[in-house]
């Protein structure tokens, strides 16, 4: 009797370990194949072309109403269902979207219970997956302790990511904010600083296939989550108890029946897939309805040239006038106004600036109870009384936006305060850019409302540093394949002063040439774009770089990857929602860099400009429709019609 019970085990356990399952996307290249191991966890791997891009691993989470991380079983699947949808961003990288992926969903039981699903949307380069937990007899709620959640990467990968920033550090305990270097081709096996890794995460495995790991949905009903690196697994991993001033737990609480976030992975031969994925937004829904149609553009920005000390009534005005003369849409008015302007002649200042045709957008401390920067004004937009009584005084007075600084922390009550702030400022018509915050997931289509997020090592650190001066290019190489491309990023560049000051004669120094700023404007990309222009560029600067930014635009039809290799060099091509292409390439290598740019976007026998070695020269496309060009160490190369 004994031996046939365990004869009868064994052939069950066979008969699952041989059933696996799969989900193919639709052109059949991208495979997601499902079991269930010996100690009975979920376990999936991913295939592109049939070649290993995720290795075995394990899904599944412990809460505070089952571990069900083990002892798990294929209960039911659905059948696999073709999905497809179109929809339009206003404020996103591209003007329309639109996707096939196959989804399917994989019931897993602890005993006669369902513990959770697994939902997998899969198209030609992209998978998202997120699971549904279930209720428990009568509990209607949990809190997810962790996730076993991970991506197990082939041996002999490289890896391209940023390292987590440790709670409560840098400026007045406002860390962590998404603003280390990236390490570039790095092994694995390492675990950043010792506290992992922030989404996205890149890698090239020893095929040469890249895979980009992200997620999205994210909002108050979840944390945002880091990788842990053990091996060469990398685990979803949970804030740390002390981010947000140690308020809030690390861990997320859901309803039951409640869902996760999605969790994505992007495969590509090259990086376009990356560049060009639309995946972020095409699983995630909009939260609420925008009040007004937003309207986006360019801003000039004193404070990333003169810093603090600009922050008064005379300057900003120069400011405005300066926006006026570029006939740019927006001013960002920085921290300490609230002191150094006040809030009846700020009144006075967004009026004039109204008459001159320009929107501002104001600074604010997101503080609150969870740092210490003192910078004003503060106090105002942690809880829903004072946020609306300060933001119906925004509308009134006629203010466009807001950028709010120092979040810093990934806990789901910090993801609430994001929301929150996103819904009511919908309510009185105010835009957010957010600062010193974490990477923004999905947020373009889910709060119509928002701009951009810096976390990103951003324009600051040129300022406050020679180092990142010297290492500027390599950035621009890695952010538009990777940060930027699952979401808006404020950068705040695009300097045409030499030195980081408003005489422009000291300070730190830029080592990049000017092409490479108007460069850095297209491959960057936000639908507010706060640059670097200062009042004395109007002078100072060449006017072919003036007269290219004056027209510069910040919202987009279209995205194209042309080539990369981030910490080397990239090639791009955006089109602008006026039709007009723009071309732009960077080079951070050593040695001068010698490319043959497709012109395709560019009938054979038109005229295009070529910006390079610091000119611009009218260029004939050729019947090829190639252009063969060197771009300088640090430099740039823009090519539009
Ligand atoms: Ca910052």
């Amino acid at each position: 009797m004994k031996l046939r019970f365990f004869t009868f085990q064994l052939s069950l356990f066979t008969f699952v370990a041989m059933t696996a399952q799969t989900v193919s996307s639709p052109d059949g290249n991208l495979k997601v194949n499902l079991s269930v191991n010996a100690e009975g966890t979920p376990v999936y791997n991913v295939t592109f072309g049939g070649v290993a891009v995720v290795e075995d691993s394990p899904l599944g989470m412990a809460t505070t109403v089952g571990d069900f991380t083990k002892g798990l079983a294929l209960k039911e699947q659905t059948t696999p269902t073709t999905v497809s949808d179109k929809y339009t961003l206003a404020n996103g990288k591209q003007a329309n979207y639109e996707f096939t992926a196959v989804e399917q969903t994989f019931t897993y039981n602890r005993g006669n219970n369902p513990a959770f699903d697994v939902t997998f949307h899969v198209d030609n380069n992209n998978i998202a997956f997120r699971y549904k937990v279930y209720k428990q007899r009568d509990r209607l709620a949990t809190m997810v302790r962790n996730e076993v959640t991970a991506f197990t990467m082939p041996e002999g990968t490289k890896t391209f990511l940023c390292p987590q920033m440790t709670p409560q550090g840098g400026f007045a305990r406002t860390t962590p904010s998404y603003e280390t270097f990236y390490e570039y081709g790095a092994e694995m096996g390492k675990n950043g600083q010792g506290r992992g890794y922030t989404f996205p995460a890149l890698f090239e495995t020893p095929a040469n296939l890249w895979v980009m790991v992200c997620e999205t949905g994210v909002d108050g009903s979840y944390c945002a989550s880091r990788l842990e690196c053990k091996g060469r697994t990398y685990t979803v991993t949970y804030p740390e108890d002390t981010e947000f001033g140690g308020v809030g737990t690390s861990a997320p609480g859901i309803m039951l029946p409640g869902y996760t976030p999605w969790r994505t992975i992007t495969v590509g031969k090259t990086l376009a897939p990356m560049a060009e994925t639309t995946i972020m937004w095409d699983v995630v829904a909009p939260r609420f309805e925008a009040s007004q149609q937003y309207k986006y553009g360019r801003s000039v920005w004193s404070w990333i040239i003169r810093m603090d000390a600009s922050c008064n009534f005379d300057e900003q005005k120069e400011y405005i006038d300066f926006a006026a003369q570029l006939g740019w849409e927006y001013i960002l008015i920085d921290a300490l106004w609230d002191t150094n302007i006040g809030y009846d002649r700020m009144a006075e200042l967004v009026a004039y600036a109204k008459t001159k045709g320009v929107g501002v957008f104001l600074w604010y401390n997101s503080n609150g109870y969870w740092n210490d920067a003192p910078q004003g004004p503060r106090g105002k937009l942690h809880t829903m009384i004072e946020r609306r009584k300060e933001m119906a005084w925004l509308k009134k007075v006629g203010v466009k936006g807001l950028k709010i600084d120092f979040v810093g922390s990934d806990k789901q009550q910090t993801m609430q305060l994001y929301e929150d702030i996103f819904a009511d400022a919908n309510d009185y018509g105010l835009m957010i850019i957010f600062h010193g915050c974490t990477l923004p997931r999905g947020w373009e289509r889910m709060y119509p409302n928002f701009v951009a997020c810096e976390a990103v090592r951003a324009s600051e650190n040129l300022s406050f540093s020679q180092n990142d001066n010297n290492i500027e290019a390599l950035a621009a190489t890695i952010h538009p394949v990777l940060r930027n491309a699952v979401g808006n990023m404020d950068f705040g560049g695009s300097a045409l002063n030499k030195f980081y000051s408003k005489n422009n004669q000291r300070g730190n120094h830029r080592v990049t040439t000017d092409v490479y700023a108007l460069a850095t404007a297209i491959l960057f990309q936000t639908p507010v774009q706060n640059f670097a222009l200062a009042p004395n560029n109007l002078t100072d600067a060449p006017a072919w770089a003036i007269d290219f930014m004056k027209a510069v635009p910040t919202t987009w039809s279209n995205i194209r990857f042309i080539d990369g290799y981030p910490g080397r060099y990239i090639i791009m091509a955006r089109q602008a929602t006026d039709g007009k292409w723009y071309l732009a390439g960077v080079n951070a290598t050593k040695e001068p860099l010698k490319v043959t740019l497709p012109l395709t976007m560019f009938p054979a026998g038109t005229d295009v400009t070529l910006y390079l070695n610091d000119s611009k020269t009218t260029q004939r496309v050729n019947k090829k429709q190639t252009l063969t060009v060197t771009i300088p160490t640090n430099g740039g190369v823009v090519v539009n019609n």
